[in-house]
């Protein structure tokens, strides 16, 4: 028998993070957890942790130290907190990483896990997204291998044929098209947050819920695609599938297009991630397409969802674009989620933000956390100026 794997899960208690823990869990002796980390549900990390006994079970909050510590107690786990212990316990030497905070929090220990070589199971699509040059020629240095688990990147991963990249012409990622996929533009301005994080078809975290009701998930996605694929933009495109059956395609230069399919279960995708190149199995229910009969494609409505040109406009533009894009995004989502702007407000506030503020080049860590606060210091005063 071959020695456990060692193994960190970062963002351990999200969507994304519990279903790792599902599929490590069904095979325990085939990985030794190291550490796990929450932004603060110590209760959840702390059941996490009795079951999985990691060396450290991290906090990022502060202040939820203490309970953490108490939680612990007894149980030989060692408890931290904060964000430099956050970092710290992305540097322990496993040698297989997921990356499952949400947002622009999880560039730096993403970052930390990369800059030592580990493979990298990738859900944080954020920290691409601010920072994808300085995270791929990190890898490149390095020899990190990132595995993309966001489940259009790792259907393209498994299809993409990388020794002849020329041979691709194409790369066209599945949007499911969100909760409001029928909806007028007048009908949007007064959907609540429930509404937006009421996904018809995948159960996620309450961030990407929103972001696949404007689509801005799937601009975040294209820009992603960039830095995984050598493709040019040009080459990228979106299509709507309702269904989320398919999960991208790779069409090539003789016209054949390839793609990879299942059920809208995340549990796929990460299994890939953790046993690549191997396979693993997992329960997810198979996909029963006589059941399913039919499947739809659309073009997206660039009207209705004026996110998505946003972020093709970014994606374009290069430079601090992106991070500008992602920053606006995080403040005005979390203002729609606290009910302090309206849905239509979330892209208008992302596009005022882009319109003032220049783009620069962004080659250093430092130079990403700048731009990361400038823009939000600027989508804050959008949002407050809406909000008077
Ligand atoms: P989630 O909100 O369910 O979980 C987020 C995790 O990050 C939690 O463990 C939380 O404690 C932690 N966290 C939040 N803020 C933090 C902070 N400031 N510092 C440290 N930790 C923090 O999110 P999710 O749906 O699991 O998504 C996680 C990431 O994966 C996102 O980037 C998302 O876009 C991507 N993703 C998710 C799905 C999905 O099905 N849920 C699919 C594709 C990609
Ligand atoms: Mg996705």
């Amino acid at each position: 028998m071959t020695a456990p794997r060692p193994i960190t899960i970062l963002g351990s208690t999200g969507s994304v993070g519990r279903s790792t823990l599902d599929l490590i869990e069904r095979q325990p002796d085939r990985w030794q957890v190291q550490a796990l980390t929450a932004n603060s549900d110590v209760a959840m990390l702390a059941a996490q942790a009795k079951r999985l006994r990691p060396d450290v079970a991290v906090v990022a909050d502060d202040g939820a130290y203490a309970a953490l510590k108490e939680a612990l107690a007894g149980t030989g786990i060692e408890a931290a907190a904060g964000k430099d212990a956050l970092a710290e316990a992305a540097d322990r030497p496993a040698d297989w990483v997921m990356a499952a905070i949400v947002g622009a929090a999880g560039l730096e220990p993403t970052l930390r896990a990369v800059a030592r070589g580990a493979t990298v199971a990738l859900a944080n699509k954020e920290t691409l997204v601010c920072a994808g040059d300085l995270v791929t020629r990190t890898a490149g240095r390095t020899g990190a291998r990132l595995l993309p688990v966001d489940s259009e990147h790792n259907a393209i991963f498994q299809v993409f044929d990388f020794d002849n990249p020329a041979r691709v012409e194409r790369v066209i990622l599945t949007a499911s098209g969100g909760p409001f996929r029928g909806l007028s533009y007048e009908a949007m301005r007064h959907v609540t947050p429930e509404q937006a994080v009421a996904h018809p078809i995948w159960s996620m975290g309450a961030k990407i819920s929103v972001d696949s009701a404007t689509l801005m998930n799937k601009g975040l996605e294209l820009i992603e695609a960039k830095h995984l694929f050598p493709v040019s933009v040009e080459q990228l495109a979106v299509i709507v599938h309702p269904q989320s059956v398919v999960h991208s395609f790779v069409e090539y230069i003789d016209g054949s297009v390839l793609a990879q399919l299942g059920t809208p279960d995340m549990r796929t995708p990460i299994a890939y991630a953790l046993a690549w190149p191997e396979r693993i199995a997992t329960p997810c229910r198979r996909l029963d397409l006589v059941e399913i009969a039919k499947l739809e494609f659309e073009a997206p409505d660039p009207v209705r969802f004026p996110a998505l040109n946003l972020a093709w406009a970014a994606l374009r533009q290069g430079g601090s674009a992106p991070a500008v894009l992602n920053a606006a995004n995080e403040e005005a989502v979390a203002a729609f989620l606290a009910r302090r702007i309206g849905f239509l407000d979330i892209a208008a506030i992302v596009g005022e933000t882009l319109d003032g503020m220049a783009t620069a080049p962004t080659t250093s860590l430092e130079d990403v956390i700048a731009v990361d606060r400038d823009a939000r210091r600027k989508a804050r005063a959008l949002i407050a100026a809406r909000t008077h």
